[in-house]
């Protein structure tokens, strides 16, 4: 290492991302379940995405070891809140300071305190990450008036309440003090078994199932232990609204295998229901989850019968999954509305069409019966024939109109 670098290396004290980049892209691979094990994947994607230098005349050179060096003698971190936004309604906080805490932790082998400089209203004080969180939780997603106010949003509003335990997911991935059991116990008793349940199945089933698996995705990793009734119903629930509505696939659900297996393993539905939440899940994957005992039981696709006593219902607005068979091992698949009556039937408006032809010329034979009938040199006879005619064109504007009526209502 030459002298110039040396001091570079030495000095560098501001590290990000690479030139052009932004964010530490954190955010997206803990989401994606299936792309981590533990947290080490994610300290080591942090600090291979974070590690470059800037600085006077210095931009963005590449300094892991720098990084490293300074990361190791981090006894606390901070980052400012000073407006409506706070920890789990964006994903900045939990990328930047959550994770610059994991990397420092995982590196200098001790705890890190993480402090918020909270800067909303007139006196500024610093509070711990844990206090500002805590607060955060209980006055939004635990506040019924605030999930009321969400829910009266319908679909938007169902999302964000989606978003919020997606971010409480990220948190507990990377710093898992801010995130305590007990607040998944709520989450979970909240919005999938209490009544909060139906009116949001209502406005957005997919944010439903999305904040549903969040639930099992941490029970799957350990970093909550519900007792066994609590994750049997949430498994179940899951399953039967996946049959009853289609899969939501995103990088949590369909793309995390492990996953679906896990949720199949502990529930308490029927074989049958198990297996057309099998059906489903592999209607939009091409990928096959294992059922437990007596897997060789056919299969009925379609929905489900609906479980006694759970109240999950399909309601009968048209949601269904868009069904996509695919190959590739990690891929995932939208879910889309789809128009039942759009791609069958196609005779029908042939038949339609050729009718209104037919009677277009039967009617054009009726109005221009005279001019017809002097080229055929019937002209004597056109006034015998006129009150037959003009009777013939009415009724062809009368079965017109049926075959016009028949169509619109197919
Ligand atoms: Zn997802």
């Amino acid at each position: 290492m030459g002298q110039e670098d040396a001091e570079i290396f030495a000095g560098a004290r501001i590290f990000g991302p690479p030139a052009e980049a932004y964010g530490t892209g954190l955010a997206d691979l803990a989401t994606a379940t299936s792309g981590w094990n533990d947290q080490s994947d994610l300290v080591n994607t942090y600090l291979a995405r974070m590690s470059y230098i800037y600085g006077r005349n210095i931009n963005a050179k590449s300094g892991l070891d720098a990084f490293k060096s300074q990361l190791i003698r981090i006894e606390a971190t901070v980052q400012v809140r000073d407006g409506l936004y706070g920890v789990f309604d964006n994903c900045d906080v939990v990328q930047f300071l959550g994770c610059l805490t994991m990397a420092a932790k995982s590196l200098c082998g001790r705890d890190v305190q993480v402090y918020i400089a909270n800067t909303r209203g007139s006196t500024p004080k610093i509070e711990t990450l844990a206090t500002f969180a805590n607060k955060e939780i209980r006055t939004r997603i635990l506040n019924p008036k605030w999930a009321e106010g969400m829910l009266r949003h319908g679909f938007s509003g169902a999302i964000e309440i989606d978003k919020n335990v997606e971010l409480m997911f990220i948190w507990d991935s990377v710093h898992s003090d801010t995130v305590k059991e007990w607040m998944w116990q709520q989450v979970v008793e909240k919005y999938v078994f209490d009544n909060m349940r139906n009116q949001l199945i209502h406005a957005n089933p997919h944010a439903f199932k999305s904040i549903a698996a969040w639930a099992l995705e941490v029970a799957r990793r350990g970093m909550w232990v519900p007792d066994a009734a609590t994750l049997t119903q949430l498994k179940d629930l899951y399953i039967q609204t996946n049959v009853n509505y289609g899969v939501t696939c995103c990088h949590h659900t369909c793309a995390n295998m492990a996953f679906n297996q896990f949720v199949v393993m502990g529930s308490s539905l029927s074989l049958d229901q198990l297996h057309q939440f099998a059906n489903t899940l592999n209607r939009a994957t091409g990928r096959t989850v294992n059922i437990p005992a007596g897997a060789d039981a056919p299969a009925a696709p379609g929905p489900a019968p609906g479980t006694p006593g759970m109240e999950v219902s399909a309601d009968e607005a048209g949601e269904q999954p868009a069904a996509e068979a695919g190959d590739e091992g990690q891929r995932a698949y939208e879910v889309a509305k789809t128009d039942p009556g759009a791609p069958g039937q196609p005779s029908m408006p042939i038949v339609a069409i050729a009718g209104v032809i037919l009677l277009l010329c039967l009617f054009g034979a009726g109005y221009f019966k005279a001019e017809i009938l002097s080229l055929l040199g019937f002209a004597n006879f056109s006034s015998r024939i006129s009150s037959i005619s003009s009777l013939f064109s009415s009724f062809s504007w009368i079965y017109f109109f049926m075959i016009f009526l028949k169509f619109l209502s197919a």
